[in-house]
């Protein structure tokens, strides 16, 4: 999108990423271990004054994320609300001029002619993941001494006596 052509008063962008393009740029990511399974659809709404542009709204796509404890793959929603400022490299210090408080939002660089609109999306859709991917809240994980997956059921290391005053705890659970 071009800059000189957004109206200060702003205009509302609806913007579709098709999946395989979608993946196609994930998959050159480093240490990438997730995929889309569903188009990146974004609606958002852009202002641009004096070379600044800020983007508001809202991106969602559907993922698959690996377990960081058992390493199952899974289905995770992704529905971000964010509002980011991109400032031209040449003048970054600008973001005052617009009464904004640049601490609630990110500051991004572009080339000051033409914002990609599809790698704001992409970008959002990171900010949109756990910090943590889990399976389900309390994924059991795999045991660290044969690596077999516990959502599964106990491995046989789990005879062995354990003290963790938590697993007290548990068996009440299941038991109540
Ligand atoms: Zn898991
Ligand atoms: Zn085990």
């Amino acid at each position: 999108m071009r800059v000189n052509q957004i109206p200060e008063e702003g205009k509302e962008v609806v913007l579709k990423v098709d999946v395989k393009k979608a993946n196609k740029y994930f998959s050159l990511l480093k240490n990438s271990d997730f995929s889309a399974t569903s188009d990146v659809e974004g609606k958002v709404r852009v202002w641009s004054k004096d070379g600044m542009v800020i983007v508001e709204g809202e991106v969602s796509v559907e993922l698959d994320l690996t377990c960081s404890r058992c390493l199952a793959h899974f289905r995770y929603p992704v529905v971000h609300h964010f509002r980011s400022i991109y400032s031209p490299f040449h003048e970054m210090c600008k973001v005052e001029d617009l009464e904004l408080k640049p601490y609630d939002m990110d500051v991004s660089i572009y080339n000051g002619v033409e914002l990609d609109l599809e790698n704001v999306l992409y970008e959002q859709v990171f900010l949109g993941m756990p910090d943590r991917a889990l399976c389900c809240p309390d994924c059991k994980g795999l045991c660290p001494t044969c690596g077999a997956n516990l959502n599964e059921g106990p491995c046989r290391c789990e005879s062995e006596p354990r003290f963790s005053p938590f697993d007290v705890l548990k068996n009440l659970k299941l038991k109540g």
